[in-house]
C-alpha cells in the first residue's frame, strides 16, 4: 500500500519499522552466508537460502528505496555499474540499444566495448538535440533506450516523459539513470520510464563510505527476472553491512539532497557573471538548455551538481581546483561534503569534456564558506 504522508516523514523512519520481536527501531544486520532447513528440510523462510541470491539486510532499504520511487520492487547491487551492468547483460546478441554520447563515462566505455563482444548494436545520440533519440531507435529491435538525467558534467536534462513515449512506440525499455536527482527531485517511474538505475554510492548512502547500485522497476516482468537471476549468478548482490549503511544514509537523503540543491543555486547565481568565469551550467539557471524541462520534472530544486567553465582555459581551472580549502579534490558525488573536480583530468585523453571544466559536487556545508573558498580560489588565477 502506497503512503499518503509525504516521503520525508516516511524514510526518516525506515517506513516505520518496527521489530516485532524485540521492539527495535532500527533494523539488525544479518551477515549470516546460508540458511538453515527444518527437520522436514524445508526453509524456514522461503525467502532465504543462500546470501547470494537474497539477504535479509536488504529488505528494509529495498523497500525504503522502491516506495520512494513509487515502483514495484527495488534490487541493491554492488555497485552502481554491477547494476547497470545487469541490465544490459539480461539482452541477447543482436538487440538495438540506445544510449546518449555523454553519460557517466565508465558505463559509456564499458557498453562500447561490451556491445562488440555481445554482439549488441549500440547507437550514441546527442541527447540536447530533440529529434535525435527519435532518429535513432528501431522499431521493433531496439530494446533499451538508457538515458541519464541531468547528465554528467554539462548537467543537460533529458525530458523523460518525451523519452518514454518514443520508447513505447518501438517496443523499447525506457532505463533512466537518476543518481543525480534522487526520488527527492525527479521519480521517473511517474514519466513513464520502465527501470530507475542509481549509483547509491551517491546521494543515496550520502556519506562517502559505501559502494552500492540499485535498479527500481515499474512492473516485475519477465525482463526483471533476467535482471535478478544476472544479480544471483554474477555474484552482484550488495553485502550486509553495506545495505545496513543505506538504509541509515537514506533517513536523510531528503535533508541532504534539498540543502545541497539550495547551496548549488546560491554558488550558480553567485559566480554566473563572475569575471573570471566563462559559463557556469547548473539547470536552475534560466539561460540553461535544460531548464525549462528541468522546471517540468525536477521538484523542489535542481539538484547539488553544477560545473563552471573558467576563462584562461586548463591551467586556469586547474589553478582554482588546487587553490580551495574547503572543497576535497576528489572525484564520486553527492556526500555531505563537498568535492571538486577537473574532470577532463579525470576522463584522460578522448574525453568529450572540455578542459576549462570544473565539477562541483556540494555538500551540506554553509553557502557562503563554499562560496568565499571559490572566490579565494580565483583570486589565485592572478
Ligand atoms: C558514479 C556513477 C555511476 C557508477 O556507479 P558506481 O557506484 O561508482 O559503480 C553511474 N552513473 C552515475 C551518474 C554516477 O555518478
Amino acid at each position: 500500500m502506497t503512503s499518503k504522508r509525504s516521503p520525508e516523514t516516511d524514510i526518516a523512519q525506515a517506513y516505520r519499522y518496527h521489530n516485532a520481536e524485540t521492539g527495535a527501531i532500527m533494523p539488525s544486520i544479518q551477515p549470516s552466508t546460508t540458511f538453515a532447513r527444518d527437520d522436514q528440510y524445508q526453509l524456514i523462510s522461503e525467502h532465504y537460502s543462500y546470501a547470494r541470491d537474497e539477504n535479509p539486510s536488504n529488505a528494509v532499504p529495498e523497500n525504503m528505496l522502491a516506495k520512494l520511487e513509487g515502483g514495484e520492487e527495488a534490487l541493491l547491487f554492488s555497485s552502481g555499474m554491477a547494476a547497470a551492468v545487469s541490465v544490459f547483460q539480461a539482452l541477447s546478441p543482436g538487440d538495438h540499444v540506445v544510449a546518449p554520447t555523454i553519460m557517466y563515462w565508465g558505463l559509456r566505455a564499458w557498453l562500447i566495448d561490451f556491445s562488440k563482444k555481445w554482439g549488441l548494436i549500440l547507437n550514441l545520440y546527442d541527447a540536447t538535440d530533440p529529434n535525435a533519440l527519435k532518429d535513432s531507435v528501431i522499431r521493433g529491435q531496439t530494446k533499451i533506450i538508457w538515458i541519464e538525467t541531468p547528465c554528467n558534467p554539462t548537467w543537460d536534462v533529458i525530458d523523460i516523459e518525451t523519452a518514454a513515449g518514443i520508447a513505447r512506440s518501438c517496443g523499447a525499455k525506457l532505463i533512466v539513470d537518476s543518481t543525480v536527482s534522487t526520488p527527492i527531485l525527479t521519480r521517473p517511474l511517474e514519466y513513464g520510464a520502465d527501470i530507475i538505475m542509481h549509483s547509491a554510492t551517491k546521494y543515496l548512502n550520502g556519506h562517502g563510505d559505501v559502494v552500492a547500485g540499485a535498479l527500481v522497476c515499474q512492473n516485475k516482468d519477465e525482463f526483471w527476472d533476467k535482471i535478478r537471476q544476472n544479480r544471483i549468478q554474477y555474484g552482484a548482490i550488495i553485502g550486509s553491512f553495506e545495505a545496513w549503511l543505506l538504509q541509515r544514509g537514506m533517513r536523510t537523503l531528503h535533508l541532504r539532497v534539498i540543502r545541497a540543491s539550495e547551496t548549488a543555486l546560491k554558488i550558480a547565481h553567485h559566480f554566473n557573471d563572475h569575471k573570471d568565469v566563462h559559463q557556469v551550467l547548473y539547470p536552475g539557471l534560466p539561460e540553461h538548455p535544460g531548464h525549462n524541462i528541468a522546471k517540468k520534472q525536477m521538484k523542489s530544486g535542481f539538484g547539488g551538481m553544477l560545473s563552471i567553465r573558467i576563462k584562461g582555459g586548463e591551467r586556469a581551472a586547474l589553478r582554482v581546483v588546487k587553490a580551495c580549502k574547503i572543497f576535497i579534490r576528489a572525484t564520486s558525488l553527492g556526500g555531505v561534503e563537498s568535492l571538486i573536480e577537473h574532470r577532463f583530468s579525470i576522463e584522460g585523453e578522448g574525453s568529450p569534456i572540455p578542459k576549462d571544466l570544473i565539477r562541483i559536487s556540494v555538500g551540506i556545508e554553509s553557502a557562503d564558506d563554499l562560496i568565499q573558498d571559490l572566490e579565494n580560489a580565483f583570486t589565485k588565477l592572478l
